[in-house]
This record gives structure tokens, sequence and C-alpha cells, in this order.
């Protein structure tokens, strides 16, 4: 049996002031999920959107979700005014789909720009350049109901220290770029979301002020 708190505890003393965990809790129950929330953690992740609703639905109201999955266009409407973060806008299309369906409800949907580095990891995400011209061209000054915080990263899935070390080195410089242009006048750009189970201390040292922990805490996920 996995010990969520006894993990959910370890991790938290490793990490140091000024970074957020997002307990990873997809592919986990509720159960595992209460256990973590009794030890006073209120931020999880999930990557299905139906999953999360399902959580949402039953457990604290309190909890703040984070949606860390590919988001499919046709999924947007239910998840708008569910979550506390959406970390990973891929595309500009969903971005003005959120932004849409955010208006419509009358909220404010706070998300972060998925920026692609790793070579084999995954297909989602801005490539950087695409990122950099976003912003340059402040495309985002459209948006009227979408707040963006900043950006999500993943590193490649390898045991190459240097070569994790340098994708999250890539991010970082992305976000900086950005969040350091005054021209852009952005407010509230502020996150740098990277980091997993396996790498989160080389994604700490590079930078990152939020990091996304699931195995760690709650064991592997049976799929
Ligand atoms: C599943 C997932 C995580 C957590 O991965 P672990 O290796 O279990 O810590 C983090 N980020 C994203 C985007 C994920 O999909």
């Amino acid at each position: 049996m996995t010990d969520v708190v006894e993990n959910l505890i370890e991790v938290r003393d490793a990490l140091p002031d000024g970074v957020e965990l997002v307990a990873v809790s997809k592919f986990h129950p509720a159960e595992a999920i209460m256990l973590a929330y009794g030890a006073g953690q209120r931020c999880f992740g999930e990557s299905r959107v139906q999953e999360l609703l399902a959580k949402e639905d039953v457990l604290p109201k309190d909890i703040k979700w984070h949606f860390i999955g590919h988001l499919q266009t046709n999924k947007v409407r239910q998840l708008i005014g569910k979550t506390s973060l959406i970390e990973s806008v891929d595309s500009e299309r969903l971005l003005a789909l959120i932004d849409a369906e955010s208006a419509k409800a009358g909220v404010v949907t706070r998300v972060l720009m998925q920026v692609h580095v790793a070579k084999e990891e995954t297909k989602f995400g801005f490539l950087p350049e695409e990122l950099l011209e976003y912003f340059r061209e402040k495309r985002f000054e459209k948006l009227t109901h979408t707040h963006i915080c900043g950006v999500m990263g993943m590193a490649s899935n390898t045991d190459d220290n240097e070569r994790v070390r340098a994708d999250f080195a890539a991010i970082a410089s992305i976000f900086r770029t950005i969040a350091d242009d005054e021209k852009l006048g952005l407010r509230g750009f502020d996150t740098l979301s990277m980091g997993m189970s396996h790498d989160w201390p080389l994604a700490v040292e590079e930078g990152a002020n939020l990091v996304r922990i699931g195995s760690g805490i709650f064991g592997e996920r049976i799929y």
C-alpha cells in the first residue's frame, strides 16, 4: 500500500518556500485525494475532463483543480468554471474557445501556456518561437475573459540529467523573456509550472514555482 500522507509530507518538506505543489491525482480514486486533503493538500491535478468533473462533484469545494492534460475543444464548455488553473493551453484556437466560453459563463479562466521543448514526449504545446511571437504581437489583447498566468512545460523523458536540465532551462528562459518584457504590459504573469515526480528537483533548480507530482505521492497509476 502506498502511504499517501507520508509521501505528501516528504515532498512538501523537500520543496523550497515559494514553490507550490499540485498533487496529480489522475487515475486515483476520491479516497486517495481525501487522504491528501486530510493532510492539508488543497491543489490537485487531473488530465481528463470527465474524471475532473466527477471528482469535483463529490469532493470538498475548497479544492483547487488544475487541468493538466490535452484539452479537446469539444470539452471546453464543461470545464469552464470548474478549474482554478488550466495549465495545458496548447493552441490559439483552444485559447479563443476558452475565452469565448468563459465570457458566456461570466467567469475569468486562469490558464498557463504549454510550451513544447522536449523532443519525444508529446506533440502538444506551442513551439518556443510560436509562443514568443504570440506575445510579441500582443495577440493576448483580444482575450476578455482569460488570464494568462504563465507557462507550463515538460522535459524530455530521459535519464540524461543534463538534457532534462537543458529542457527546463529552455522553458524557464521563454517564461522570463515574456515575464520580463515590460512593453507587453502583462499583469500576474508569474507562474512557471515544470517538474514531475522523477525530475522536479532539477525543475526547481531551474526556477519552477509550481510542480506537478503524481506517482511520487499517490503511487503508480493503474490505467
Ligand atoms: C501525469 C502528469 C504529471 C505527474 O506525473 P508523475 O510522473 O506521476 O509525477 C505531471 N504533469 C503532467 C502534464 C501529467 O500529465
